[in-house]
Parts: structure tokens; sequence; C-alpha cells
């Protein structure tokens, strides 16, 4: 499994990086917790991350690709690896592309983690990890149980990231939007790209996200995750998404309904025209038929034969003037009352 976990910070990559590290033993990559450490180690590499870190924006290209091609480079990740919180951009994910051809070992798959900005800035307040074993709650929603549990059967050591406080998680949601969102695209254009749905329990998550991996027993086993869909783009008034918007759908979805009427009245009445046509020529012919003999009937009502057929094809001919005739009016109309909706709407 080689595996890639996209998503806004506190979508709960790391959450679920660790459970498939427990699942499937294979090692979970976050450049997150590998700068983390080297700045708690206070090695060259960390104390020049330290400031980016702190400031919640993205830390040099290099910094990472170093750490990240050494840390693949070990035995551990030759199986597998779930990498957490890489790439974080274009440029990353283009490196990472390069070094995994040359390793011989591309991704399986990219699975973005999908969740409402209400929700992470209540999950990312709320995150404690545990100085000992690294692992990861949140007092709201996923606090450690009561049992100690940590390395010793000791209770957990918990503390919040310094990058965790109101300020810095917003300046890391609009990094994210604006440099590692496009990464969705990115991926979807190389069909790798797989959408799950992050919020709700943390096991119904991890049932999605094993559903979204190729090769696993809950992706063999039939249901499919959902599809790559597009994110929506970001609401407008007039939109659809306010009340002005539904007034402006609602006129739209009216003068739809009146074309389409007129359509339906225009066919009705060619139809019976033509009908008519065919009526009246029937009967004159079988009259002259009975007047005289049939050879003679059959050639004086040949021109009246023609004529029918000529009037029909005149018919249709007019009926399908007078729809197009009527169709781009309509529009027209449609398009009028939806201007005067939305000018209302702006007033
Ligand atoms: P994370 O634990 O993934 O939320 O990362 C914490 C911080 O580490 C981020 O806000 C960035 O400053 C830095 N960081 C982590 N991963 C990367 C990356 N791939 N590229 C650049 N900076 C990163």
């Amino acid at each position: 499994m080689r595996l890639v976990l996209l998503g806004a910070p506190g979508s709960g990559k790391g959450t679920q990086a660790q459970k498939l590290v427990q699942k499937y033993r294979i090692p979970q990559v976050s450049t997150g917790d590998l700068l983390r450490d080297a700045v708690a180690r206070k090695t060259a590499l960390g104390l020049e991350a330290k400031a980016a870190m702190d400031a919640g924006k993205l830390v040099a290209d290099t910094i990472v690709l170093a750490m990240i091609r050494e840390r693949l480079a070990r035995p551990d990740a030759a199986r597998g690896f779930i990498l957490d919180g890489f790439p974080r951009n274009v440029a990353q994910a283009d490196a990472l592309g390069t070094l995994l051809s040359k390793m011989g070992k591309p991704l399986d798959s990219v699975v973005l983690m999908d969740i409402d900005t209400k929700v992470l800035f209540k999950r990312l307040t709320g995150r404690r990890t545990c100085r000992r074993c690294a692992r990861v709650f949140n007092i709201y929603t996923n606090p450690p149980g009561k049992k100690p549990d940590c390395e010793g059967g000791r209770t957990h050591d918990l503390f919040q990231r310094p990058d965790d406080n109101e300020e810095t998680i917003s300046h890391r949601l609009e990094v994210y939007e604006a440099q590692t969102r496009p990464l969705v695209a990115y991926y979807r254009r190389r069909r790798l790209l797989k959408v799950i749905d992050a919020t709700g329990e943390l096991d119904d998550v991890f049932a999605r996200l094993e559903r979204a991996i190729p090769g696993t027993d809950a992706a063999k086993s039939g249901k499919r995750a959902a599809p790559a869909r597009r994110r929506r783009p970001a609401k407008r008034p007039g939109k659809g998404n306010t009340m002005a918007g539904k007034t402006v759908k609602k006129t739209v979805r009216k003068a739809v309904r009146m074309e389409k009427k007129a359509a339906k009245s225009i066919r009705k009445t060619t139809r019976s025209a033509a009908k008519s046509v065919k009526r009246a020529t029937t009967k004159l012919g079988k009259a002259l038929r009975r007047a005289v003999k049939p050879t003679v009937a059959d050639r004086a009502t040949a021109p009246l034969r023609a004529a029918g057929k000529s009037a029909k094809r005149a018919v249709k001919r007019t009926a399908s003037k007078a729809r197009k005739a009527t169709r781009p009016s309509a529009a027209k109309r449609a398009k009028r009352t939806v201007k005067k909706s939305v000018r209302k709407v702006r007033r």
C-alpha cells in the first residue's frame, strides 16, 4: 500500500493513518512529525523550520524533500507507506512523483479527507498529543480512555501543539486552500484521487477510508467509496444558496415550463392540421373514384394527391419555422425575467 492522505489540517489524516499503521503494519510518514522531531532535537534543519511552523507557513520544499527522500529509503518503507501531510503543494507532488518512479514504486492512491471548516476548528483546538507515545487525542471528540494505556501502563502525558492556537490555525487553513487544495485537481487528473467524508465517528471514517483504498478487503468486498466529486464553488448570493437565489431559480423554472407548454401546443396544432389535409384528400379521391372509371379517377386524383403531399410538407415547414421562432423568444423572455430578478436581488 503506497498511499497519500490529503486533507486540511485537522481533517484526521494523522489519526486515520495511525489506525492504518496498526492494521496493515506499514509506516506512517508524517512530514509534520519529522519536522517537530527535528525542532525538538534542535538540529540545524529543525531550527530553520521552526519559524515557518510557528507562523503556520509551509517549510521550504528543499528541507521537506530531503527528509522524505531519507525516510522513504529506510527498509520499513519497502512494503509501503502512508504519506500524511506530504505533498503540500504542486512542486512537492512533482518531486514525489519523480522520486517514486525512480524507485519503481508509484503511488497506489490518494485519498482526500473531505471536511467542513467549522468542524476543523473544533478538532484543531481540541487536539492533544501524548509526549511519550505520540498518540493523538481530542478532548471533545476522542478523549483518552479512563484506563491508563500509554507505554508501561501509564496515563498519557498530553500537550497541545503550539501551532494549534486560533490565529495559526486560520493561517494554516489559508495556506491549505492556496497551496495544497490544487493537489485535488492534480491527482484527479492522474486518476489517483478518491474522496471520503471525514466527518463522524473515527471508526466510520476508517471504514470509509479502507473502502477507498484499492486492495484492502473492505474495497474488495464491494462497497465502493464515493467517487471523486468536485468541490462546490464558494457560495455566492444569487447562486441558489439564499432566498434570493431561490427566487431566481423559481423564475427560470417557470420560464422553462412556459416554453415547453408553447412548444407542445404548436406540435398539437401541426399534427391536427396535417391530419385534416390528409382526410380531405382521401375523401375527394374516393368521391372521384366512385364517379369515374378507376384508371381515369387515379389519373384525375394524382395532382390532388401531390397537392395534398405538398400541402402536408408546407404545413410541416411552417410548423417547424413556428417552433424555431417561438423557442428563442421564450428563451429571451426567460432571460429577461431572470435578469430582472437578479437586479431586484442585488438592489
Ligand atoms: P502538520 O503536522 O502536518 O499539520 O504540519 C505542521 C507544520 O509543519 C505545518 O504547518 C508546516 O509548517 C510544516 N509542514 C508539515 N508538512 C509540510 C510539508 N509537506 N511542506 C512544508 N511544510 C510542512
